[in-house]
């Protein structure tokens, strides 16, 4: 998996103070996309252990209080990104189960394959849906248009 950027303080994707990454690789080409640059799986750069082990260092630190993890694109559910995805969210509830992790798909959640499903179980909210630029209002927090739904899962 690739990635574009990684945030280790953030308060604009989700709740609190949080750690972000964006990661590469997107199908579904909505128009007016925000981040086209991150379409391609080999934009970006390799996402690594040492970044791995970064995320988990940041979560953990509490010199700092973060409220959680927040995982976008790109899509973190494309089919290339789902072993790296799947570990990183594992590692995060067993290492850091005090933090939540939010992850933003253009996929919709009842038409999720069987190992998308298998991130899933692991996260705490998922905004589905890609972005429709009809139904786009910037008044909405945390998603970008009325189609796209927050689902809070636990
Ligand atoms: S799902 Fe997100 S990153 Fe992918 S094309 Fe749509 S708006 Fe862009």
């Amino acid at each position: 998996m690739n990635y574009h950027q990684y945030y280790p303080i953030d308060v604009v994707n989700g709740p609190g103070t949080r750690c972000t990454l964006f990661v590469s690789g997107c199908l579904h080409q909505c128009r007016g996309c925000y981040n086209q640059s991150t379409w391609r799986v080999d934009s970006g750069q390799p996402f690594t252990q040492t970044i791995e082990n970064q995320i988990i260092a940041d979560l953990k630190d509490h010199s700092i209080k973060r409220q959680g993890l927040s995982l976008s694109g790109g899509d973190p559910l494309h089919p290339h990104n789902i072993p790296t995805i799947l570990q990183l969210v594992q590692r995060v509830r067993e290492e850091c189960p005090d933090k939540d992790i939010w992850l933003w798909t253009g996929y919709i959640f009842n038409q999720l394959s069987e190992i998308q499903r298998e991130v899933v179980n692991y996260l705490h909210v998922l905004v589905d849906g890609k972005f429709e630029q009809a139904l786009y209002d910037p008044s909405l927090i945390w998603r970008g248009s009325h189609n796209q739904v927050i689902h809070y899962l636990r």
